[in-house]
Formats: C-alpha cells, sequence, structure tokens
C-alpha cells in the first residue's frame, strides 16, 4: 500500500513538473492597401463586392490585419512569444511598389503588432515579396535591412545582433533560458532570386546558421528555426521552392544538428502542410511546419486555378524545460459567413493530437501520422487534405496520383530522392511488426 502510494506521488510529481507554454504563428499577411480602390492583388478582376474582411481572389484589406492581430489575443494573450514569418506586402507587380512604400506597409503592420502585444517578443522574419523589387533580396546590407531593424530591433533586443540582421536580415535571440530561436532570411535561397543564385553561401547565413547550432548544442540550448521559404517540396504540386544547390545545404546543416532542433515553423506556401527529416536509419528526426496564410488569395495561373482557402492563424503548445512541441491549434475565419453576418469569429479548426491521435507534435509522433496517411482511405490523410485549405470552401481533389505526390514530399526534402519517390511503384512499405498499418499506393 505505501508502496502504491509513494508511485502516484512520483506520477503526480512528473506531470506536475511539465512546464507548458504557448506561442503563436501568424504569417502571410499580404496586406493589399489597394483593396478599397484599385483592386491590385486581385488577379485581374474586378470585384464588385469584394468583402468587408477578404476576397478569395484578393490579399488582405486592412480590416482584415486587424482583425487577425486582435482576434489572437482575444482568443489569447498570454503566450510566451510569436513567429511572424513574413509575405506582408501584396501580391502586386513592381511597378505599383516601392523600397519606401513596401517598408511602409511593413511599418503599419509592426506598430499594430507592438500595439496590441506591447509585452511580448514578436520574432518576425522576412518574406520573399516584401523586398522592393519582389524576391530579389540581395547578399549584403540595404535600406531595407536597416529601416526594418529600426522597427524589430526591440523585440530582438541584443545589439549583438545588428551585424547579422544589417548584413543578411537574420538573427538569434535566446527567447527563455535553453531555447533560441533561429531566424532565418531564407529567401536568399528562393528560385526567383536571381541575384544569389550560384553563390555558395549568401551573406554568410549558412556558415553561421552552422556555427549558432554547433554552440546551441555545446550550450544545452534546445532551437526553433523560422524563416517564410522553406525547404523541400510543396505538395501537391510538387514545387521546390529553393534552388537545389541551397535546398541541399540547408538540409545537410538540419540534419546534421537535429538533436537540438526542436521544430522548423515557416511560411510561404499559405497552406497548412508539414514535412520531416529522416536520418540514414530512416528514423524521423525534425518536423518542419508551415503554418496556413492570412491572407485568403487564390492564384489563377492560365488555366490553373488554387482552390479556395480560409485566413488562419496557430498556437504552438510547447514545454518550457525541453522546447518540445506539444500540439498545435488551428484556428481558421470562416471568410464567407464573416461577410455575410459582418462580425468576424476565429474559431478553432483543429487540435493536431485530437485530429490526428498523436501524443504530441515531434518528428517520431509525426512519422506515426505520415504511415496512418499513406492509407489514402484513412481519416488522417482525409484530415490532412481538409485542413490543407483551412477548412475552405471546398477541399482540394486528390486522387491517388496526388496522394502519392504529397507522401512523396512529406518523406523526402531533395530533388533526386524526391522523383525516385514518385517513380517508385512501392515507395510504402508496412513494418513487419505493425499489423495496424494497411497500405494503398
Ligand atoms: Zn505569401
Ligand atoms: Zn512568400
Amino acid at each position: 500500500m505505501l508502496v502504491r502510494s509513494f508511485c502516484t506521488v512520483l506520477v503526480w510529481a512528473t506531470v506536475a513538473a511539465e512546464d507548458v507554454g504557448y506561442f503563436w504563428h501568424v504569417t502571410d499577411f499580404h496586406w493589399d492597401f489597394s483593396y478599397w480602390t484599385d483592386q491590385l492583388s486581385c488577379n485581374g478582376m474586378n470585384i464588385s463586392q469584394p468583402g468587408l474582411f477578404g476576397n478569395q481572389w484578393c490579399d488582405s484589406p486592412w480590416r482584415l490585419v486587424q482583425e487577425t492581430i486582435t482576434g489572437i489575443k482575444s482568443l489569447k494573450s498570454d503566450v510566451d512569444f510569436m513567429l511572424w514569418t513574413g509575405d506582408t506586402v501584396p501580391h502586386v507587380a513592381n511597378p505599383f511598389l516601392s523600397t519606401a512604400l513596401n517598408e511602409e506597409l511593413v511599418r503599419n503592420v509592426t506598430e499594430l503588432m507592438q500595439n496590441e502585444f506591447p509585452d511580448i517578443p514578436i520574432y518576425a522574419t522576412f518574406g520573399n515579396h516584401d523586398y522592393y523589387p519582389s524576391n530579389l533580396y540581395p547578399p549584403h546590407g540595404n535600406e531595407i535591412y536597416n529601416e526594418t531593424y529600426e522597427l524589430w530591433k526591440k523585440w530582438i533586443n541584443d545589439t549583438s545582433q545588428d551585424q547579422y540582421f544589417l548584413k543578411g536580415g537574420y538573427y538569434t535571440v535566446l527567447a527563455r533560458p535553453g531555447l533560441r530561436i533561429v531566424a532565418l532570411n531564407s529567401n536568399m535561397y528562393y528560385t526567383h532570386d536571381t541575384v544569389t543564385l550560384g553563390m555558395d553561401d549568401p551573406s554568410d547565413q549558412f556558415a553561421w546558421l552552422d556555427a549558432v547550432l554547433t554552440d546551441a548544442a555545446f550550450n544545452n540550448e534546445k532551437v526553433i528555426l523560422t524563416g517564410h521559404v522553406p525547404p523541400g517540396y510543396s505538395t501537391p504540386r510538387a514545387v521546390r521552392w529553393m534552388s537545389e544547390a541551397f535546398n541541399k545545404k540547408m538540409n545537410s546543416i538540419v540534419s546534421r544538428h537535429s538533436d537540438v532542433i526542436v521544430a522548423m515553423h515557416f511560411g510561404h506556401e499559405h497552406h497548412d502542410n508539414f514535412r520531416l527529416y529522416y536520418n540514414t536509419a530512416g528514423k524521423a528526426i525534425v518536423s518542419l511546419f508551415i503554418a496556413p496564410s492570412v491572407t485568403p488569395w487564390r492564384y489563377q495561373i492560365l488555366s490553373e486555378k488554387e482552390t479556395p482557402h480560409n485566413p488562419g492563424v496557430r498556437l504552438i503548445k510547447y514545454d518550457r524545460q525541453t522546447g518540445k512541441q506539444l500540439d498545435i491549434y488551428q484556428y481558421f475565419m470562416d471568410l464567407e459567413t464573416a461577410n455575410k453576418v459582418g462580425y468576424v469569429n476565429w474559431t478553432l479548426g483543429y487540435q493536431a493530437t485530437t485530429l490526428y491521435g498523436i501524443p504530441d507534435v515531434t518528428a517520431p509522433s509525426m512519422e506515426t501520422l505520415v504511415k496512418k496517411m499513406s492509407n489514402i482511405n484513412s481519416q488522417e490523410f482525409k484530415a490532412y487534405v481538409n485542413w490543407y485549405n483551412t477548412n475552405g470552401v471546398k477541399d482540394f481533389p486528390c486522387d491517388a496520383k496526388c496522394h502519392k505526390v504529397v507522401m512523396c514530399g512529406l518523406r523526402n526534402l531533395e530533388e533526386g530522392p524526391f522523383n525516385t519517390c514518385l517513380t517508385s511503384p512501392n515507395i510504402f512499405k508496412c513494418p513487419p511488426a505493425d499489423p495496424g498499418c494497411s497500405i494503398v499506393g
């Protein structure tokens, strides 16, 4: 009896020792300053009733930006910090933009966030649209790095980072004892950045990243890696955002330091997505999460039309002591309803552990999910398809071919393995000792 009571106390002590914290991840506002006038982001359409909170063919009106920031504040204001992964400037052609205008757009959103969250550090990164001209981030100092640093240095709060931000738009911050944020300017690796294309290490960011991660391991810190353009393949379109040489370098650094990286949180895709890094033994070692955008904008290129999606924001639950990523709470705004009723109701779409039946969102747990998703008829794959568009008015169509692209993209971040996976007839194998695994492929 005495032994049992002792055990109970021990179990209670273990649970009580978990120190849970939260942070928000918000990305891709794409504020269209011309929404109520020229509708410059609206795919060349003339929309007579664009909607108070936004339109699925256009980037965000200011009202949507406001409703997002005040909305997350009312959902949960006592977070430890926030990640903001760029693309504040709309999908508008360069002749309608300028260095001064892009700076103005970022300044307005920064000030709104500072006003609403005066005591919360926000770790912000550039998106490919924030530079002028779009995408062409240079590997050296410029006015946009200088001006933006003036806006964000209060959050960074560490003068030792001046040199990195002013030279390449990247920095690192110890968010709390034992937990480091590494904020990258991964736009320099984007395929559209013709300025850095072919360079070995633009702004020396790779060398710096390698050194920061090495130091983090030495100092017993865990790291959250954040940025805009993610490595790997966006599925189901099978688009690789980074030039392959940069993609490979990035992946090699991440893999080498996987023991200190607790998660990667990126933007740019506008959809709810993720991918996993594996070691040579086939074990999942790092989760890369991609948060859906605030902008509801959908592209239309020739005959290709993107399926509509809703604005989204996400809250991440983590263990403050270990950095372990415990859960994702994905919120969305039903844009059509909001426009109809005239007010916004941010709704919890899903909690990852409940939706996917996994204990947390660490790499091994996400691998459990990927295994379940390898069955195209599984509830888990259906849920993934449903939430890919942030509960949009319709799911993207995903047949067997699409399923294969998705599954290959979730597990293969480089060109060679990704293409091999696509052409392989038998890519998904159930482990011999897993009777619950059934694979259709
Ligand atoms: Zn974007
Ligand atoms: Zn982007």
